[in-house]
């Protein structure tokens, strides 16, 4: 499998972290939506209890109050002063007065046994000692004195549950003036505030959000890994079928071309010497016409592979330059260097032992091979020069008889007559 190359690698984590970004966004998004919700659902209720006992206080009100049996739970009101606070019904038998503070106060004592919904009774100067307004509610006393016609927020109750606060204002109404107008209000005056506490707001469970976002992150980023590795997989064998030769495996001439233009720039600019030898394959028409197509295919294939095989420096390229010609670049050799490597290229050629029946000069196949290089001391101007220089060499190798490896400057390497590898 074709590993991931520097830039696929950065692209992919760039769309990965894109990715975890959306992700991160997404949750913070939708946590602030809930809570918004959460604060709008909060919001409606508590309003809606306040309204329903500001008319419950209205219907106590219209009456100047109600008159209740006297029990242990219910007692005179101590705050209130009226001379008919206490009717004697019947020998025995007692009724009180409860005003609509009292009634407030009673039916919150009622929804806390049941903890339920909780309405507190609070004001600038309240009657009863109790109904002093707590920090919270104080604050808000202020905001209405300001002009704000309602509050209403989420906080955390002492065991750490979401609550609601709600508190709106109480304005002395004429009927709410029988009790507070000995404390100077007048009808339409701000007396005070009711303030309303939900206990139990539904949660927002971070916690499932969280996993869901997570399992949304993690699949979407084993998609992008895995798309992104299928795209470059694609990518990569397009790449090298662009510039791998199909039939031999080896790099074609395209490769080679783009290896050579920077090696030769390389080689100019760090003043090194670089080496091409052109190889080409002996009597090769005859080989296909004696052998056929195929096995001609598969001998240069072998060839390939033994021309691999002979360079063993990390920078030597071998490509197939087309047809039955190849060419190996040799950065920072000199021309003796690369006219033993050349050697070593025709001997392995020749070291296969392919038969070749109808070659004119040996029994099995051969290359001549043709051998220039690049260094301070000529004039090879350019890469092309350089090919050039090969080729001819090349050509003067094929003239004196093939299987043989000849330099450009005309010095040409006695070869060594292994078995088997007639000249
Ligand atoms: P020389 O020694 O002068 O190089 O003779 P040659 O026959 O090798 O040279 P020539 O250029 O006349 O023939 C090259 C032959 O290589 C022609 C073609 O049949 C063969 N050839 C080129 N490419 C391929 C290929 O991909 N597969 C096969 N089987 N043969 C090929
Ligand atoms: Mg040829
Ligand atoms: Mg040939």
């Amino acid at each position: 499998m074709t590993s991931l190359s520097a830039k696929s690698k950065e692209s992919i984590a760039v769309l990965c972290m894109i990715w975890m970004a959306l992700v991160a966004t997404s949750f913070t998004w939708t946590y602030h939506l809930r809570k918004q919700e959460q604060q709008a659902i909060g919001f409606h209720t508590a309003k809606s209890f306040f309204e329903q006992i500001l008319v419950t206080r209205a219907w106590s009100a219209r009456f100047g109050g109600v008159y209740v049996p006297i029990t242990d739970t219910t007692q005179p009101n101590p705050y209130l002063d009226d001379p008919l606070k206490v009717i004697h019904a019947r020998e025995g038998f007692s009724l009180t007065k409860i005003n609509p503070s009292y009634m407030t106060r009673q039916i919150s004592d009622l929804t806390m046994q049941r903890d339920e919904v909780r309405f507190d009774l609070t004001g600038f100067k309240p009657l009863r000692p109790q109904n002093s307004p707590t920090p919270m509610q104080k604050e808000a006393l202020e905001q209405f004195k300001a002009g704000v016609k309602e509050v209403g927020r989420i906080i955390q109750s002492p065991q750490g549950q979401d609550t609601f606060f709600y508190m709106a204002p109480l304005k002395a109404e004429k009927d709410c003036l029988t009790c507070h107008a000995g404390q100077g209000f007048r009808e339409g005056e701000i007396m005070g505030g009711i303030s309303v506490t939900l206990p139990h707001m539904p949660k927002i469970s971070s916690v499932a959000l969280a996993v869901g976002h997570g399992l949304i992150g993690g699949l979407g980023l084993a998609g992008i890994l895995f798309f992104g590795a299928s795209l470059n997989r694609a990518y990569q064998k397009l790449r090298d079928q662009a510039i791998i030769d199909a039939l031999t495996g080896i790099p074609n001439r395209r490769h080679l071309e783009d290896r050579l233009a920077s090696e030769f720039d390389r080689s100019k600019r760090e003043r090194s010497p670089l080496s091409l030898i052109m190889v080409d394959v002996d009597r090769f028409k005859d080989f296909n016409d004696f052998y056929g197509h195929r096995p001609g295919d598969e001998c240069l294939q072998r060839i390939a592979q033994a021309m691999q095989a002979a360079i063993n420096r990390p920078g030597d390229f071998c490509a197939r330059y087309g047809g039955e010609e190849f060419v190996v670049l040799l950065p920072q050799t000199a021309s003796v260097g690369a006219l033993s490597v050349a050697e070593r290229i025709r001997l392995a050629i020749a070291g296969l032992e392919i038969p070749h029946e109808a070659s004119s000069h040996a029994k099995v196949v051969t290359a001549s091979l043709g051998v220039a290089t690049r260094d301070e001391s000529n004039a090879v101007l350019s890469s092309e020069d350089l090919i050039k220089k090969a080729d001819a060499a090349l050509y003067r190798a094929k003239q004196a008889g093939r299987n043989r490896v000849v330099g450009a400057d005309d010095r040409e390497i006695v070869p060594l007559h292994p078995a088997g590898v007639p000249r």
